[in-house]
């Protein structure tokens, strides 16, 4: 089976209405999407997602971002899909990411950042799995 990675435009880019762009992006990287849903993720659920920051700064921060409005989660497929897709979307810091990345062109700041991207090949099984069952897959 091809790598898996988990892409999720988050609710500053579902707001902003840039996800029909953030999607053709990762289609002309040559990804292939395997699951596609929206939705509105719970306290829980956010909190779950990104339990590994738990004692960040940052954390009640980003649930509460995560959780303010839609999002758009993405099952992506490819060889190599973590890294490449990494490469996609740029720095965590939209100031710091390359030109022509996804953050750089649609990010407002390091914590509204647009996309979440896994950053292993193991969470990108597991984050895939957070949001999706196999059966769901196509
Ligand atoms: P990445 O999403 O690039 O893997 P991290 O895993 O370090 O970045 O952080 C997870 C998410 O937490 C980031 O995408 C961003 O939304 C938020 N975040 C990270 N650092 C900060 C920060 N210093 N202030 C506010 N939010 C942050
Ligand atoms: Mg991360």
């Amino acid at each position: 089976m091809a790598e898996r990675t988990l892409c999720i435009i988050k609710p500053d880019a579902v707001k902003k209405n840039v996800q029909g762009s953030i999607i053709q992006k990762i289609l002309d990287s040559g990804f292939k999407m395997k699951g596609m849903r929206m939705a509105q993720l719970s306290e829980r659920e956010a909190g779950l997602f990104y339990e590994i920051h738990r004692e960040r700064p940052f954390y009640k921060e980003l649930v509460s971002f995560m959780t303010s409005g839609p999002v758009v989660v993405i099952a992506l497929e490819k060889e190599n899909a973590v890294a490449d897709y990494r490469t996609l979307i740029g720095a965590t810091d939209p100031a710091e990411a390359a030109e022509g990345t996804i953050r750089k062109l649609f990010a407002s700041s390091k914590g509204e950042n647009a996309v979440h991207g896994s950053d292993s090949v193991e969470n990108g099984m597991n984050e895939v799995a957070f949001f999706f069952r196999e059966s769901e897959l196509a």
